[in-house]
């Protein structure tokens, strides 16, 4: 009644941590609650398992879950594990077992671990597996002395210290049940006295110690009150109380302790005890020689045997089952775990595919680029040079038009324009050079003869006939000149109407040829102008250079040409149309350049310059 009441309670709490998880969303306090309703359920576990309470242990799971609240969950797990092991769900009760170690061994928790532990060691012993369970044994124990905390460590030892004794005694290891479940350790562990006194009980009546086993369930280590609460127990410390006293000869007792035992089993899942208890009424009631009653509880027995064994053959093939569906779910996990390590794999050569791709593109643009470039530049330098060649091309074009142009200037501004003849300047430009190379210079008779000619009353000419007649005058004249003179000569136009003639390579003597000749031809050339014909003459003085043929060269060709008009002026003064020739005897002048060509004359009349004349 009063369990229901607070199952009822429980589920109440339950709902109300579920709408408060979904209105105010305070996990802290849903922790809280859900932790204060395990604290509740497992109490009420420890007095008897209830299947009623499973519903709510396993809403209890789903809503840790949901919280992320890990050490509940795997709390929840284990006490589901261990009703559903306690009515004989073994199958379930290991996958949720291990499901619960799983996490524990996540969340470090060697105490919660301990105790998952005892509890398969528990599920082993019932299948009657105890190698299996003698390992888990050892395992829990390994945890509790090395890792789990001191506090905690006490209890678990205890708990360990029943399941180990209780191995012994399923082993038929009674003494060294007794070892382990010794007297000092039902004080130590004050708390399970009550069961560490019954299990020490049935080692003694297991060896027949009936009178020791007797006075342990009769001691105080067995508590009142908790075979009160606890059904199973009270039924085994009546199993024990029966069994003591068959063994001690009491029959009647036995039987009473007995029948009223096996009353309390009714409705129970306690098969082992019922049979047990009919096995002692059976061997009690033969005992008293009531063989009817005697062979009715052995047939009972023999019914409960029947229905052990087959739970047990049945348990072990959920078991096996059970091993059986966990091997699969691990290897379906390794199968999912390869899997993923595949996928992620090829995840990885799918990137890096990308990223050679993105690498090959890279590349590509890159060496594009690059090509780009290289094509730019040499476009460019392709461009650049042929804009170089047409920029020297039109250089050179320009040059030589420069060239050619300047060359025409120098043309013209060498040349006069009236008679086509070269000017002074022309002159100028060229006597050094033809001095140089005048080979009158080592070729002692030759001689370089500078004339100077001027057209006689030249002025009447203009005046009379005009100017542009007077051109022609001067163009005719200078065409006789050329005609007259070599090629290798000089006709140079002077200046008005005088004319300068140099002719290299010459001895005195031809020069009078030459001059004469010039002189003659002018003379007798027949000039018309206007319609009619005049008469033109000239004037010519000349002298050598140099001056004498000795060592003693002093005068320049331009004082040469200096005494050239002299001899011009002389032959004016004193005739016109004549020549005269200045020249001095082949001995070295005694008198300056100075007197040379201001008194040329007393040079004359002294002998030094002989003036050859015309006239
Ligand atoms: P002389 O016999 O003493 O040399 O007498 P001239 O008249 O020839 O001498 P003058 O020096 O007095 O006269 C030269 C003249 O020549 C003066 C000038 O007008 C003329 N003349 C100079 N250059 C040119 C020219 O290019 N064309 C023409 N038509 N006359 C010129
Ligand atoms: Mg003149
Ligand atoms: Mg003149």
């Amino acid at each position: 009644m009063i369990k229901g009441l607070y199952c009822l309670l429980a589920y109440w709490l339950l709902s109300f941590v579920t709408w408060a998880d979904v209105e105010a969303g305070s996990t802290s306090s849903q922790r809280e609650d859900l932790s204060k309703m395990l604290t509740h359920l497992t109490d009420s576990l420890k007095e008897d398992y209830d299947l009623n309470l499973l519903p709510q242990v396993r809403v209890l799971r789903e809503q840790s879950k949901q919280l992320g609240a890990k050490n509940l969950q795997a709390r929840s797990l284990l006490l589901e594990g261990l009703i559903r092991q306690h009515f004989g769900d073994y199958k379930h009760s290991l996958v949720l077992h291990n499901d619960a170690l799983n996490i524990a061994r996540t969340l470090d928790m060697p105490a919660l671990e301990v105790q998952i532990y005892l509890a398969i060691a528990q599920l082993e012993m019932d299948l009657e597996r105890f190698r299996y369970a003698q390992q888990l044994l050892d395992q829990a124990y390994q945890l509790i002395t090395t890792k789990v905390a001191a506090e905690q460590a006490h209890t678990l030892m205890g708990e360990f210290i029943l399941w180990q004794g209780s191995l012994y005694l399923l082993k038929g290891s009674y003494r060294q049940a007794l070892a382990t479940l010794s007297d000092a350790h039902l004080i130590e562990y004050e708390a399970l006295s009550s069961k560490l006194a019954l299990a020490r009980a049935w080692a003694y009546l297991s060896i027949g110690e009936y009178q020791r086993a007797e006075t342990l369930i009769e001691s105080d280590s067995v508590k009142a009150k908790e075979l009160q609460r606890n059904l199973h127990l009270r039924v085994r410390y009546q199993l024990m109380s029966a069994t003591a006293a068959i063994q001690a000869g009491d029959f009647t007792v036995a039987i009473n302790t007995a029948k009223h035992a096996l009353n309390e089993t009714f409705g129970t899942r306690f098969l082992t005890e019922q049979s047990m208890l009919q096995n002692i009424l059976a061997g009690a009631y033969a005992q008293l020689g009531d063989f009817e009653q005697a062979h009715l509880y052995l047939k009972r027995f023999a019914l409960s045997q029947q229905a052990l064994n087959l739970q047990k053959r049945n348990n072990k093939l959920l078991q096996l089952e059970a091993q059986y569906s966990l091997a699969a779910q691990k290897q379906q996990l390794s199968v999912l775990e390869k899997d993923n390590a595949i996928q992620a794999q090829q995840l990885i050569q799918h990137q890096q595919q990308i990223d050679n791709a993105h690498l090959a593109q890279q590349r590509g643009v890159l060496g594009l680029l690059l090509i780009a470039l290289v094509v730019g530049f040499g476009y460019w330098r392709w461009q650049n040079k042929r804009y170089l060649i047409t920029l020297k091309q039109q250089v050179t074009e320009r040059t030589a038009e420069l060239a050619e142009r300047n060359k025409r200037l120098q043309a013209l501004s060498f040349t006069d324009s009236l008679t086509g003849l070269n000017n002074r300047h022309y002159f100028f430009s060229v006597i050094d050079a033809q001095i140089k190379s005048d080979p009158s210079k080592s070729e002692e008779k030759q001689e370089m003869i500078f004339c100077l000619l001027d057209i006689d009353h030249f002025k009447k000419v203009n005046d009379s006939y005009g100017h542009a007649a007077g051109d022609i005058v001067l163009q005719t004249v200078a065409d006789i000149l050329k005609q007259c003179t070599r090629d290798s000569d000089l006709v140079i136009r002077w200046g008005g109407e005088e004319f300068l003639i140099v002719m290299p390579n010459m001895t005195h003597n031809e020069a009078i040829e030459a001059v004469e000749r010039v002189r003659r031809q002018v003379e007798c050339f027949p000039f018309v102008v206007n319609e009619q014909p005049i008469q033109v003459t000239c004037s010519i003085g000349f002298a050598p250079y140099p001056l004498t043929n000795g060592t003693n060269n002093t005068l320049s060709w331009e004082q040469v040409v200096e005494l050239a008009d002299n001899g011009l002026y002389m032959a004016k003064k004193e005739h016109r149309n004549a020549w005269v020739g200045l020249h001095s005897l082949n001995q070295p002048l005694n008198s300056s350049i100075k007197q040379l060509n201001e008194d040329y004359r007393s040079l004359i009349n002294s002998g030094q310059v002989i003036a050859s004349t015309s006239y």
